[in-house]
């Protein structure tokens, strides 16, 4: 076959997978929101058989056949060509899904499904011993899946793979052993501080729909297009990219809590940001997807700590949300306000977790990953691994396994690799930002004038119109001019809490 026609052929192909998942992914956020319950099983049908036929579309002979073919042609002798891109993800995609033997793939769905109910009722009962032989079961498996699939070094580096293509755990040690000899000393200097913000404030009486109408009115004026997205509610917030004019985030609401709903929103707004400014014409194709989930939680990240816990974004919003909320905010003062949603307190739960102390936890579960990964951690001896590293990292040691050991989802579903992203984000976000700042004059001014657009249009240029094209440390270095290092996250989080705590 001509090689221009096999490529062509190839992008249909990938093209008509991704619509499919593209339904499929309207059927989980319709799940995840307005299903009735009963609906349940029916919906696990209808899903079960959308991904079987994207598998087999995905995995046909006839792509390693056409890949084969582009792969030999001058089609791709350009590395930064549409179609040298194209192939590139496409081959990696294809090599890891027919890597995998059909019976191993069934096994791990099968599994991951029963150890997320029994997960949900261990950490509700705090029995871990319900929950261990499950986790066994679930890393068996997901070793099998790295040695099935092959790695440079280390198996881990197979499983990270999927969540961030291209990065290995060799350079995210290094990474995160520098951020960590430094975030270390600055945590701890800030507890000896002993200032400590009030945060009362933040739990009186903030109406549901004054909540829904204010986060509505931040997350367009950030970016986030509801000509082309909507915003509902759900229990576990989440961002669906359906496709080009169509992008979902979710939120929850506490009558008598401000933070959760209102940092939820632009965190979710901002990977709605990325997932709406993907190339349209791209979409189906690695050109038109994000490059990967540390560079997605890049997005979020910056919007949510680096522009939405900042000075000028309040010095512009604080007095609206006074006006929203006057019984809970209408005596508190800026500066009250601002260091309240920028505490700093070590605490069991990641997803409470302040921005500094939010990389401890990820370090610690990087860490006993690899060790459960290499064969050196049994599943057994997890809450005690975790206890004593917990007890290391914090000072702390956790009073029962459902604040330890169980409190994250990921594992039950085998979901070994991923963690590692969400720190990725921070630093990714920190990095971005820096460059932003140097790149646009004035930035804080056009936020303390509710102004984003420059910021917005900025990350669409560099980093969302991108998609795939480079990988997201090549696309680090070529947006900030240099690899992905832990000093702007620290020259940030440095420069935000010596004035707040006074160290
Ligand atoms: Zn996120």
């Amino acid at each position: 076959m001509d090689p221009r026609q096999a490529y062509s052929e190839l992008l249909r192909r990938v093209r008509e997978s991704a619509l499919l998942e593209s339904c499929a992914n309207l059927l989980g956020w319709d799940e995840r929101t307005y299903m009735p319950h009963l609906g349940s099983a029916h919906r696990a049908e209808q899903m079960a058989l959308l991904a079987r036929l994207g598998h087999e579309m995905l995995t046909a002979p006839i792509i390693g056949e056409l890949l084969a073919t582009v792969e030999a042609s001058p089609l791709v002798g350009d590395a930064d060509s549409d179609a040298a891109a194209n192939v590139r993800e496409i081959r990696r995609n294809y090599n890891r899904a027919v890597k995998l033997p059909k019976e191993l793939v069934e096994e791990l769905a099968r599994v991951t499904t029963r150890a997320q109910q029994v997960w949900q009722e261990a950490r509700q009962a705090n029995n871990f011993a319900a929950f261990g032989p499950w986790l066994e079961k679930v890393v068996a498996l997901v070793r099998q899946k790295a040695q099935a699939i092959g790695y440079p070094n280390v198996p881990y580096d197979a499983l990270l793979d999927e969540y961030e293509p291209g990065a290995t755990t060799a350079e995210i040690t290094t990474l995160f052993a520098a951020l960590r000899a430094e975030l270390v000393p600055l945590i701890s200097a800030i507890i000896a501080s002993g200032r400590k913000p009030h945060r009362d404030w933040l739990q009186g009486a903030y109406p549901i729909e004054q909540q829904q109408r204010f986060g509505r009115e931040a997350a367009a004026a950030i970016g986030f297009n509801f000509d082309a997205g909507r915003l509902d509610v759900t229990t576990h917030p989440f961002c669906s990219g359906i496709g080009p004019g169509d992008c979902r985030i979710t939120t929850r609401y506490y009558p008598h809590h401000f933070s959760e709903s209102f940092f939820g929103i632009l965190h979710e707004a901002g990977h709605g940001i990325y997932e709406q400014g993907l190339p349209a014409e791209h979409f189906g194709t690695p050109l038109g997807t994000a490059a990967s989930l540390g560079l997605h939680e890049s997005q979020s990240r910056l919007w949510e700590n680096q522009v939405g816990r900042s000075r000028p974004f309040w010095e512009y919003f604080f007095p609206r949300a006074q006006q929203a909320f006057p019984a809970a905010l209408g005596a508190v003062r800026l500066d009250d306000f601002l260091f309240a949603v920028n505490d700093v307190q070590p605490s069991f739960i990641r997803v409470e977790a302040d921005e500094a102390t939010y990389n401890m936890h990820i370090i610690l579960r990087f860490e006993l990953e690899q060790a459960l990964v290499n064969g050196d951690l049994k599943p057994a001896d997890v809450p005690g691994a975790w206890n004593e590293k917990f007890q290391q990292l914090f000072n702390l040691t956790p009073p029962t396994d459902t604040q330890g050991c169980l409190q994250d989802i990921h594992w039950s579903m085998g979901g070994l690799g991923y963690f590692p992203t969400y720190t990725l984000g921070n630093l990714y976000a920190a990095q971005f930002m820096e460059q932003a700042r140097r790149d646009l004059p004035g930035l804080e001014d056009e936020f303390r004038a509710g102004r984003f657009q420059g910021l917005k249009g900025w990350l669409n240029d560099k980093i969302h119109r991108v998609g795939q094209r480079y990988r997201a440390g090549d696309l680090c270095q070529r947006v900030t001019g240099r690899p992905l290092s832990h000093q702007p996250l620290m020259a940030y989080l440095r420069g935000k809490y010596e004035s707040l705590y006074g160290i």
